[in-house]
């Protein structure tokens, strides 16, 4: 799968994609991440990409006419023109389900805002898909493009050590409330101890308590997921035995 980020601060990504899962995707040929500075479309000598709000007001505002050509000709690099993203805390809610939507797809372009965001006329030639990340003000939308490339990583196949691993992450298409709770050694630390029925080795015991902790700490936690999910006590459960994300 294909990222192309957008953005006037490429360097904010460099460790990001030198580290961890991503890199070894990156590396296993899985995802390619191409970055882009849209300061390279400005065509005066002091890299104008912004400027001052039409009926004054506070900030600045990127440029129509220095962002539409940048998305385009990176539109044209390569042989998809890919689904266009616009990180904007007006768009919609990133969560699991539009994840899934997004690894469906080859290609994917980021186009991260800076300063008050885009000029209107952005959104209305390129028709993206705007993403927010929550209701809350981020400086760019670099850290939220980020959000969306790690989400969307681990569905592809090959990232992940074990498939197992997203299937069953809270939220996901497999298990659509919360995960339940997970231990590893030492079986007792400062006086808590492992819950005696994963140290059994009875896996259908086991399956069955996780299937329960996940509904209970759904109904603690978050009781509307749990009004939506289709999953309840008596559900069977689902086998996970020995699952686990080796490569965290
Ligand atoms: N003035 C804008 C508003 O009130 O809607 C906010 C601009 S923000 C300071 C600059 C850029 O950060 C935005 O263009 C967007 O790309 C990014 N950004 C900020 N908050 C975000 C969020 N919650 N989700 C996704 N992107 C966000």
């Amino acid at each position: 799968m294909r990222f192309d980020v957008l953005t006037l601060f490429p360097g904010i990504f460099t460790s990001f994609l030198e580290e961890s899962l991503l890199k070894s995707a990156i590396d296993g040929g899985l995802v390619q991440v191409s970055l882009h500075n849209i300061r390279d479309w400005a065509d005066d000598r002091h890299g104008t990409v912004d400027d001052t709000p039409y009926g004054g007001g506070a900030g600045m505002v990127m440029k129509v006419d220095k962002v539409v050509p940048c998305v385009e000709d990176v539109q044209a690099a390569a042989p998809t023109a890919g689904r266009l993203l616009l990180m904007s805390p007006q768009g919609r809610r990133l969560d699991q389900p539009l994840v899934e939507e997004l690894a469906r797809e080859e290609r994917l372009l980021l186009l991260c805002g800076r300063y008050e965001g885009f000029d209107e006329r952005v959104v209305e030639i390129l028709r993206p898909q705007e993403v927010s990340l929550g209701d809350f003000i981020l400086n760019g939308g670099e850290v939220a493009a980020m959000a969306v490339i790690e989400s969307v990583i681990r569905l592809i196949p090959g990232v992940l050590g074990d498939a197992d691993s997203a299937r069953y992450d809270s939220f996901s298409s497999g298990n659509r409330i919360l995960e339940e709770p997970q231990y590893t050694r030492p079986r007792e630390y400062r006086g808590h101890e492992v819950p005696e029925i994963l140290l059994s080795g009875d896996h259908g015991r086991v399956d069955q308590w996780r299937a329960q902790q996940r509904v209970l700490r759904t109904r603690e936690r978050r009781p509307d997921l749990l009004e939506k999910s289709q999953e309840n006590t008596a559900a069977p459960a689902e086998k996970r035995s020995g699952a686990g994300e080796n490569n965290k």
